[in-house]
């Protein structure tokens, strides 16, 4: 009889930002083991919205890559809703419906002869690693943010909620945590200081998050955790979560394979944009996205746009298509009459674009996938962060790294036309100041290429946990 073969079954939260990451480390594994099996699963919603042709016959050619969804217990996902209970009733529900299908989807490989020997799961998905342990599979979470995030979390859950419960609503108070850089109350995860009562909007974000350093802390002797990130960008903060608990391996950034990358959203016609950013200088262009959820509202968008077209500079802009749903239920004009210098798309394809010699600087909101891709892109960035580890990115960006500027809202939240123009001009003009933070982003691009690189500090790791996931089986 032959020996079973490695098995790895990526396991991901069906949200644009989780399914890239989560697919992008399924399509490394499938090239680091050549022999290994590689099952990627997300909720059924997600899995019809990246495979609208052909929803149930979703193979790889070569039969060791397959797509299997499992099931939320509902027919169309988590619909967005006003009404306050409506996101923390369907994560009870995802969590409970999840852990039922994942178990039966394990054990439905197991039947056809294809028995999973490695669950990988991302991070708002605790149950998984239960599912695994009680069929001895051994599991690894994926942890999708930095690993200053990660240590901030993990510091919380041991011993230090009270002192940020305390102070949560001072937004400049400064909390140290054991081995981390003192930070302020505004700095930290947003569902640490927001999240933390019941009647939140998103207090099962919080709930979820514990569950999960609690479910870490089962894992004997250790748990494994792989982090989207690579250890040159996160010394000190991989110090800070040390090596007792838990084994951390950057194996970062993951990024896709080529011009593969599977999304839930429909994209613009990529000729359009790429050839108007063709046509544009080298370093000239403002790419503008602010990543597959948050939404702006009217005056958000027409701040940003006037900001955008009195800097002289091209840009282009990315305003989804449920956003301009929402912007036309309230008025009746178009995003897309009101530009001069600028273009603007549904969804593009952000590594391609970020990666074009005309891009000269990424207005974002500081999702850890944005993050990184204008990091290995080497694009300086303008960090606008509103919530989750949004607020921790920028700050890497800015005082760790140096490769970008964050721009101030007013008290209401609303990014100014002038704070755009004088945000562009601080990584783009022609100041001293500006030249370093685009030296800086070059430098960063090096180290991280290197770190992702054959032999490089990821891939090691990466091919330590293929290795050890082997010798398991
Ligand atoms: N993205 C994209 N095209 C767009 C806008 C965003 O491909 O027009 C991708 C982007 O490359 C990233 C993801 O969507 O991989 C957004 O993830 P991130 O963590 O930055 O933010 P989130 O959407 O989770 O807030």
């Amino acid at each position: 009889m032959s020996s079973p073969r490695q098995h790895f079954l990526v396991l991901t939260f069906p949200l644009q930002g989780h399914i890239a990451p989560a697919l992008r480390l399924a399509r490394r594994l499938h090239a680091a083991a050549p022999d290994a099996l590689v099952t990627f699963s997300t909720t059924e919603v997600a899995h019809r919205r990246m495979f609208p042709a052909k929803p149930d016959d979703s193979d790889e050619d070569d039969g060791r890559l397959e797509f299997l969804p499992f099931s939320d217990g509902t027919e169309a996902g988590y619909v967005r809703s006003p009404d306050p209970g409506s996101f923390n009733a369907y994560m009870a529900s995802f969590h409970a419906a999840g852990a039922r299908s994942f178990g039966q989807l394990v054990d439905a490989l197991a039947a056809r002869g294809r028995p999973v020997s490695r669950v990988v799961y991302t991070l708002m998905l605790p149950w998984a690693a239960d599912v695994a342990r009680e069929r001895g599979i051994p599991s690894a979470l994926y942890w999708i943010q930095p690993v200053a995030v990660f240590a901030i979390y993990h510091h919380y859950f041991h011993g230090h909620a009270g002192v940020v419960a305390e102070h949560r609503h001072d937004p400049s108070f400064v909390v140290e945590l054991p081995g981390l850089a003192p930070q302020t109350v505004a700095d930290l995860p947003s569902f640490l200081t927001d999240s933390t009562d019941p009647s939140d909007f998103f207090h099962s974000i919080f709930t979820t998050i514990r569950d999960l350093i609690e479910t870490l802390d089962k894992e004997s002797p250790k748990s494994t955790v792989l982090v989207n990130t690579c250890q040159e960008l996160e010394v000190g903060a991989l110090a800070a979560v040390g090596t007792q608990a838990h084994d951390v391996l950057p194996v970062g950034p993951v990024l896709p394979p080529g011009d593969d990358d599977a999304s839930i959203f429909e994209q613009d016609d990529d000729a359009r944009y790429m050839e108007w950013l063709d046509a544009k200088p080298a370093n000239s262009v403002v790419y503008v996205s602010f990543g597959s959820l948050a939404t702006m509202a009217r005056e958000h968008l027409d701040e940003l746009l006037r900001g955008l077209e009195e800097s002289g500079r091209p840009y282009l802009c990315v305003v989804r298509k449920d956003n301009k749903a929402a912007l036309l239920a309230d008025a009746e004009t178009k995003v897309d009459e009101e530009l001069k210098n600028g273009v603007a798309v549904e969804w593009c394809d952000q590594v391609r674009v970020l990666s074009h010699a005309a891009i000269g600087c990424f207005v974002t909101h500081c999702g850890w996938n944005s993050v990184l891709e204008s990091v290995v892109a080497g694009v300086p960035m303008v960090c606008v962060p509103r919530m989750s580890d949004q607020r921790t990115n920028a700050q890497l960006v800015v005082r760790e790294w140096r490769v970008g500027v964050r721009a101030k809202v007013d008290d209401g939240g609303v990014l100014r036309a002038a704070e755009v123009r004088r945000c562009m001009d601080e990584v783009m003009g022609n100041l001293e100041a500006a030249a370093e933070v685009r030296r800086m982003a070059e430098e960063w691009k090096q180290v991280v290429t290197k770190a992702m690189g054959k032999g490089g500090s990821s891939d090691r790791n990466l091919m330590a946990f293929v290795d050890g996931a082997r010798s398991a089986v």
